[in-house]
């Protein structure tokens, strides 16, 4: 299996970081590996001094992150997200240990698309609306009475997880359709949330729980680009009649 560029695919996506120095620390965790891509979602202060000399030799991953205002924007263009966190969630696609989802990643990437992993806040982590835009939460194994790795030292474990799953390529599964993107999968959600609103199924008000539901739901299967094509067709025609 050619594994070529895999970790190029990466993109580390850090939301909300509050302390400047963890970001130059994920910078120098991600070289170290061979990652690339960060995106800093709404960074308290970025850039920073702190952020550079944390970084030390890997000031250029920081000279070439990308700042965005929102997750949904760091996301665009990727085929599959998983959100770090050692919290279990309720409504939650049940979640993965770190070793496994790697190997996961690493084979999406083979389809040609970006993936992303999701850091969250150093004081309150992801909250579950960040969650619940990935396509499952991951887990560090870590002991039962502490749970929380700092974030610079979590982006080293899973960006040497994703290094040691390309160099065991055996350990990396297949992917035998194309995956849809993010846009389309969110695309996919609008549209069905029109239809099931103005069928009268839906009441935005009185049914809380429905849409973390359905994305549980369809996050589960993990669509690919020709099953939105069908069921978008399917929501359509539903809406002529
Ligand atoms: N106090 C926060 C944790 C903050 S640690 C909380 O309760 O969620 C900062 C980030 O590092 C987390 O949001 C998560 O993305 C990552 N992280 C820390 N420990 C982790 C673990 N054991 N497994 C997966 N991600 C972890």
């Amino acid at each position: 299996m050619n594994l070529d560029g895999a970790l190029e695919r990466v993109r580390v996506v850090l939301s909300r970081t509050s302390h400047p120095g963890n970001i130059g620390a994920a910078a120098r965790a991600m070289k170290t590996m061979g990652l690339s891509q960060l995106v800093l979602v709404n960074p308290q202060s970025f850039p920073d001094p702190v952020a550079t000399a944390r970084a030390a030799g890997a000031g250029d991953i920081l000279a070439h992150a990308r700042v965005v205002a929102t997750l949904e924007e760091a996301l665009e263009g990727t085929v599959f997200a998983a959100a770090m966190t050692a919290r279990k969630r309720e409504l939650a696609v049940p979640g993965r240990w770190a070793r496994e989802a790697a190997a996961d990643l690493v084979g999406r990437t083979r389809t040609g698309g970006d993936v992303a992993l999701v850091f969250g806040n150093e004081t309150v982590g992801l909250s579950n609306e960040e969650v619940m835009l990935c396509h499952m939460p991951v887990k560090i194994p870590v002991s039962a009475t502490y749970s929380s790795l700092n974030l610079g030292a979590a982006v080293q474990v899973m960006s040497y997880e994703l290094r040691m799953a390309v160099l065991d390529p055996g350990s990396v599964p297949g992917v035998e359709f194309e995956p849809a993107s993010f846009e389309e999968v969110e695309g996919f959600y609008a549209h069905l949330d029109r239809a099931i609103t103005a069928s009268g199924f839906f009441h935005p008000s009185n049914s809380k729980r429905l849409w973390p539901r359905l994305r549980r739901l369809f996050g589960r299967i993990r669509l690919e680009k020709d099953e939105i094509n069908i069921l978008r067709g399917m929501l359509s025609a539903f809406e002529k009649k």
